[in-house]
This record gives C-alpha cells, sequence and structure tokens, in this order.
C-alpha cells in the first residue's frame, strides 16, 4: 500500500526505488524495492510503502533493470501504483525546471508534488491526461479493433484522449463514432487504471452499440470487427484494462 503522504526532510532514509529511463533495478530480493538507511542526495520522497518511508532515485539504466512494462506485468495492484507513481513523479519533475508563463527556474515544494516559480507565483502540478476505453459490446458480440501500432494481429478495444470541455460519457461517445461509425446507446463505468506512458489514466467502459454496421477512419483504426466470445483474435496482456473488459464481459456472457 502507498500511503500518499510525502515524508518530510529530515526522514533521510527508507525504501528505494532505483529507476532509470526505460527500465527498474531488481533488488537482491527479487523485488524492485531496496531498504536504504541513508538516500541518494536527489531521492525525490514519493510516501509511505507499508508504513515505511519511500523514494526513487533516477540512474542510468543498469544492463539487467527489467523494462517497466515487465514489472507492471507481473506486480500486484499496490506496486503497480507505486511504480506509476514514480515514473509520472520523476518524469513531470525533469520536465518542469523551469516556469511556463514567465520561463524563471521554478522549485520543488518538499510537502506536495508541486513546482513553485518565485518569479511570477505559477504553481504547477503533475500533469494527468485522462483518456476513456471502452469495450463496445452488441449482445455477446464484442467489437474489437486494430491500430496500426500493434503487434500483427492484435485486437483491442477502442481508447482517446477526452478533450478539454468534454465531459467523459461524451468522449466515449465521440471516440466510437470517430473510430468505427458506431452510435452507442448504454454506456456504463467499469473501473480506472492509471498507465504512466508517459500521464494518462485510463477510465474503463461498457458501451452496448445501436446498431452492427462499422465504418473505421483508417488511420487510428486499420480494421475493427465483432467477435464472439468463443472466437476472439489476439489480444492485449492481461494486466490491462482493455483485457479486463474483455474477459468480463466474457465471463458475463458464457454460455454454462
Ligand atoms: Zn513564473
Amino acid at each position: 500500500m502507498l500511503h500518499r503522504e510525502i515524508p518530510p526532510m529530515d526522514i533521510v532514509g527508507g525504501w528505494l526505488l532505483r529507476m532509470g529511463e526505460s527500465g527498474v533495478a531488481r533488488a537482491e530480493s527479487g523485488s524492485m524495492l531496496v531498504y536504504c538507511e541513508r538516500w541518494p542526495e536527489q531521492a525525490l520522497r514519493l510516501g509511505y510503502w507499508h508504513g515505511e518511508p519511500v523514494a526513487v532515485v533516477v540512474e542510468t539504466d543498469g544492463e539487467d533493470w527489467p523494462p517497466f512494462r515487465d514489472w507492471l506485468a507481473q506486480a500486484s495492484a499496490s506496486e503497480s501504483e507505486l511504480l506509476a507513481t514514480a515514473l509520472q513523479v520523476t518524469r513531470w519533475e525533469r520536465d518542469h525546471r523551469f516556469c511556463g508563463r514567465c520561463g524563471h527556474a521554478t522549485r520543488r515544494l518538499s510537502h506536495e508534488f508541486a513546482m513553485q516559480c518565485d518569479n511570477c507565483g505559477l504553481r504547477g502540478y503533475p500533469r494527468i491526461s485522462p483518456c476513456i476505453i471502452t469495450l463496445v459490446t452488441h449482445g455477446r458480440d464484442m467489437l474489437l479493433a486494430r491500430s496500426p501500432r500493434f503487434p500483427p494481429q492484435r485486437y483491442s478495444t477502442l481508447a482517446g484522449f477526452i478533450e478539454p470541455g468534454e465531459s467523459v460519457e461524451a468522449a466515449v461517445r465521440r471516440e466510437v463514432m470517430e473510430e468505427v461509425g458506431v452510435e452507442v446507446g448504454r454506456v456504463s463505468f467499469f473501473k480506472s487504471q492509471s498507465w504512466p506512458f508517459p500521464h494518462s489514466l485510463m477510465m474503463g467502459f461498457f458501451a452496448e452499440a445501436a446498431s452492427r454496421r462499422i465504418r473505421i477512419d483508417g488511420e487510428e483504426i486499420v480494421d475493427a470487427a465483432w467477435f464472439t466470445p468463443e472466437k476472439l483474435p489476439q489480444l492485449p496482456p492481461t494486466y490491462s484494462i482493455s483485457r479486463q473488459l474483455i474477459e468480463t464481459h466474457r465471463g458475463a456472457v458464457a454460455i454454462r
């Protein structure tokens, strides 16, 4: 469990996550955390991990450091949360060293994730980009689509960023219409998942199609089709919310 209260500056050691550009160091125990009486000077305090202070430090990747996605594939929900937090906070701090309004150098506030400009007073917080991800269903069938970026044969649910000023429900309807030309009726929330590449918050929905005719946009989506639960294509990994949407629907409509 990550307790989201930043340890004060007089706490100088505890759990440490060593992170590079593409991976995380594996401790001797096999865990992503190593216990450290004194954190390195540049370590960033994140909170408390099972009651002990935890910080992250950015280093050059070691040769045998497993990549982030490998860690996420194995991690428990609370380890995923810790890793997603560490990834997003370290990159945010790296990328916001200067004020976006006046260009002055910013400084990190010690008690919260915030970068303060002492010249003009602007305060910046880590950026989180909300996205919708939705499984469109028609009875037992599921509408799955291929993006040109996917590995060959892979199909997945539809996803897209929420635009400024837009409600989440409206984003679900708009993305489905734009990508596959399908109008949806009832939309229901499933659950959400932080996706730290680089700072998405995926909000999962089921959406019931009002009709079955598909018209793909040909750019974001190169193929889309209806699939029965018994005959599915290659799917995204089990830890993704996309796969969990598909498996949840499959379980709900299983013929026993
Ligand atoms: Zn400023």
